[in-house]
């Protein structure tokens, strides 16, 4: 399989993100792509290598296990997936960052066992904007609550917040959303007087939106290697 057109379209994400980073006013410095390879083998990650990306999201725990030792040491690899506790202590070991993040259980092992490897890790608490029930994610009290403790950890270093807008909404639904999402790490901030710079919303049909609304980190994933292929 031959991989080259994964360089074509990372350059024409980058490019889009560009364009809509002017557009919308941000900030360029504070957005990061994210290159979701979930399902991908090696050769589709190293071919967005060549063209100079270095963050790449994973959804499985399993994935991330076969991928990081057979490429570049200087990947940055993002957990983006539901993490079950079980599998907390690899997460640990392999992920700079962990977007998905969404009980206090999850909190306290994550704490523990980045202590035992002398680590402190990164993580985004996971918020479910939209209330749809079929997607993982807490509610912004819940929120605060898993945000009390994160910060009361001392192996834990709470980076920002996380979502995903319902597949197929509307414009106005999505910037409802990612703005939802800005909202509630401004009140965050307020009220713990830390600082959360990490914003992790849109994907490959939403990303304007999402940079629309400040996102700082956009996890794209189809557009960049194309069609998953679950069979
Ligand atoms: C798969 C996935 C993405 C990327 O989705 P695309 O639509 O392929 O860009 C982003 N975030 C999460 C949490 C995902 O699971």
């Amino acid at each position: 399989m031959e991989y080259s057109y994964v360089k074509q379209q990372l350059q024409t994400v980058l490019h889009s993100i560009e364009e809509y980073i002017v557009k919308h006013s941000q900030n360029p410095e504070n957005v990061r792509l994210v290159a979701v390879s979930k399902t991908f083998p090696p050769e589709a990650v190293t071919a967005a290598y060549e063209e100079g990306q270095r963050i790449f999201g994973e959804n499985r725990v399993q994935e991330l296990e076969s991928k990081t030792p057979i490429l570049p040491d200087d990947i940055e690899w993002h957990l983006i997936g539901h993490l079950q506790s079980n599998k907390a202590a690899k997460a640990v070991q392999m992920a700079s960052l962990i977007h998905s993040v969404d009980s206090e259980k999850l909190i306290h092992r994550i704490d523990r066992l980045a202590g035992e490897c002398g680590k402190v890790q990164k993580i985004l608490l996971e918020l479910n904007i939209s209330g749809e029930k079929s997607k993982f994610g807490q509610t912004a009290d819940a929120a605060m609550e898993l945000a009390e403790a994160a910060f009361a950890c001392t192996n834990i270093s709470l980076q920002g917040l996380m979502t995903m807008a319902p597949f197929g909404s509307e414009e106005c639904e999505l910037r409802r959303v990612f703005s939802n999402l800005r909202e509630i790490r401004n009140s965050m901030e307020k009220q713990f007087k830390k600082s959360l710079p990490e914003l992790s919303m849109g994907m490959s049909s939403d990303y304007e939106a999402a940079i629309a609304e400040g996102a700082t980190l956009v996890r794209i994933g189809t557009a960049i290697f194309g069609k998953r292929d679950y069979s």
